[in-house]
């Protein structure tokens, strides 16, 4: 059978501990020794499968055995013996089944369009829309507590062709900041530089501070307060002249209207784990640019499977015009879990142009880096 109408037969599921190469320090929380990711595989009863990546982050969208839970408990009723044809009827109920879980629902949403595009031959941008880039601009983010790795990375970027970096701010006080962006300015300037506190500022410190890092006119300033304090961001945005984005005030479309109404910010970050789904973020990016917002394509501690998902929502997506963050596979994980490297050459992510999201996990790794699985009855 090689139509749509086939019953999905397969729910498999991988909780992944993935080393990386460096502690990380941001606004809301460090990362080190490793990111936990959840893997999932559908299959369809005529043996195609289709594969998606949940990644949470505990301190921004949530806890990764909530993913878990979410998948292998509240959403694997609602797909298994559904038609793969009935996605967005699959999506809806798993919306209404496990609320929040925005992770668990974009691995969902991943693995039903990857299954879909094997069955039909086509890769996923061509069932958001289809392609309208062949490549996305990269850019990559600077976290390491340790500023000489980062400038050891900056060399490394340099020579890989990347031309964006995004320095994270507000873990270890101003100072500390403003030093590294007057190195980026000195010893780096063939890059463009983005600033993200990550929340780290109180809002009785945040004017200051932000008012001071304006001044070195970076690309823009990203979410400087803490999600709740809309009218701090609002207030903010009225002291600076360079762009203020907001990312974790807004998570999906809901969240964006409440970001026009109160006139918080002139960007927003769009990922597929905050929308809960590649469609989802599709429509956030489509009501911010008709806000006339510029979006960018973000992520998580993703690993390459979640990379895949996001460039091809991206490529169908021509709101978002300042590119993407999908450097964790290359450069921060110690082994990706692809089959074949995540495509990022020359500071550009490349689109696969096969079926489904184009390369599949390698089995092998799911198994050597699980924590545990669960398995369809
Ligand atoms: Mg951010």
């Amino acid at each position: 059978m090689s139509n749509c109408d086939q019953i999905i037969t397969g729910f498999d599921l991988w909780y992944l501990k993935l080393p990386v190469v460096s502690a990380r320090d941001h606004g809301i929380g460090r990362v080190d020794g490793s990111c936990e990711v959840i893997v999932l595989r559908l299959t369809a009863e005529g043996g195609a499968e289709g594969f998606g990546e949940a990644s949470p982050w505990s301190v921004f969208t949530g806890s990764p055995e909530a993913s878990f839970a979410a998948l292998d408990r509240y959403i694997r009723p609602h797909v298994l013996g559904r038609k793969v044809a009935d996605r967005a009827g699959i999506m809806a109920d798993a919306a209404r089944a496990v609320a929040h879980c925005t992770e668990a629902k974009a691995a969902l949403e991943s693995a039903l369009l990857d299954l879909e595009g094997h069955i039909r031959g086509q890769p996923v941008y061509d069932l958001l829309g289809g392609k309208t880039r062949d490549t996305i601009p990269l850019s990559v983010s600077l976290a390491n507590p340790d500023w000489a790795q980062d400038r050891e990375l900056l060399t490394r970027l340099q020579s890989d062709g990347v031309r964006i970096v995004k320095l994270k701010t507000g873990f270890a006080g101003p100072e500390f900041d403003m030093m590294r962006l007057e190195a980026m300015a000195r010893d780096f300037q063939d890059f463009s530089v983005r600033v993200d506190y990550n929340q780290g500022l109180s809002v009785a410190d945040a004017s200051a501070q932000v008012r001071a890092v304006a001044a070195l006119h970076p690309d823009f300033i990203e979410q400087p307060v803490g999600a709740v304090h809309f009218d701090a961001m609002a207030a903010l945005r009225s002291q600076i002249d360079v762009p203020l984005l907001a990312d974790e005030s807004v998570f999906g479309p809901e969240d964006l209207a409440r970001a026009v109404r109160e006139d918080i910010c002139d960007g927003v970050s769009i990922k597929i784990m905050k929308s809960a789904g590649l469609t989802r973020a599709q429509k956030t990016a489509r009501l911010a640019a008709n806000h006339g917002l510029s979006a960018y394509g973000g992520d998580m501690f993703e690993a390459g499977l979640a990379h895949l998902a996001g460039a091809h929502m991206i490529a169908a997506t021509p709101e978002i015009t300042l590119g993407c963050e999908f450097y964790q596979a290359r450069y921060y994980l110690r082994e990706d879990i692809l089959e074949a490297p995540f495509p990022c050459e020359g500071g550009v992510v490349t689109l696969p142009g096969t079926p489904g999201l184009g390369i599949r996990p390698d089995i092998g790794k799911l198994d050597h880096y699980s924590l545990g699985k669960a398995r369809a009855a």
